[in-house]
């Protein structure tokens, strides 16, 4: 199959809400180090949260992403509420109204997170945070798109270019953010929202391919 119907996406919140609950405790030791330790607080906090309202199995996928999006920018401080708020909420945006989630849709959903992401927080590629591992994602859905891959291949190589992106903030120092303030001491880590990011999207991409199987 080429397409996965938005009504029957519920396993794909599942899958990216456990991912996020079962790595608090590593996400909040890896912000630890250079932040303030609370980034697996507050992600969990918040998908904790999102996943007490999502008890109905038939919610669609559009009405989950719409879900987490909504309680992580209503409810979740710090900087991720407000930048993962957006951009899930931008994601449940570009697919509703979507019967179908066909690679086109995805791409878009993606680019539209990452354009949410990246005009609310203002960093660039580069600046050591979530965005390198979202950027690197997008990038690489795209580039397989227009090469004319399938679907499931296409989100095999964006949680690849995801990890990569992931990794590539160790040797980064951070620009933007609180770890900012560490200057050259923030570089030999990696950034924790480079590793939720990652984690979120490899759930997403693993998830749906097992819809598309
Ligand atoms: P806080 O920094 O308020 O403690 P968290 O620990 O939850 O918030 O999240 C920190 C993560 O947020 C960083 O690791 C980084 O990836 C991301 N981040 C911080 N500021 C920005 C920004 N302006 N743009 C994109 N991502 C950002
Ligand atoms: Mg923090």
């Amino acid at each position: 199959m080429e397409t996965i119907a938005n009504q029957s996406g519920f396993p794909v919140i599942q899958h990216v809400i456990a991912a996020v609950r079962d790595n608090a405790a590593s996400l909040s030791e890896i912000d630890g180090a250079i932040g303030d330790g609370d980034h697996g607080i507050n992600m969990s906090k918040g998908f904790g949260m999102a996943a007490e309202r999502l008890t109905d199995a038939s919610c669609s996928l559009s009405e989950g992403l719409a879900v987490i999006g909504s309680v992580l920018l209503t409810e979740i401080g710090g900087a991720m509420g407000p930048l993962y708020g957006t951009f899930f909420r931008a994601m449940a945006r570009e697919s509703q109204g979507c019967a179908e989630i066909d690679a086109k849709v995805f791409e878009s959903m993606l680019q539209k997170a990452e354009e949410g992401v990246a005009s609310l927080g203002g960093a660039k590629v580069g600046d050591k945070t979530m965005l390198d591992t979202l950027a690197s994602a997008v990038e690489a859905f795209r580039t397989c798109r227009r090469d004319g891959l399938g679907f499931a291949e296409a989100l095999c190589v964006m949680m690849k270019a995801a990890e990569e992106g992931k990794d590539s903030t160790r040797d980064l120092v951070a620009r933007v953010g609180r770890s900012s303030r560490l200057g050259e001491r923030s570089r030999g880590i990696l950034d924790a929202g480079a590793v939720s990011c990652w984690l979120i999207l490899t759930a997403m991409g693993q998830s749906m391919i097992d819809l598309l199987a």
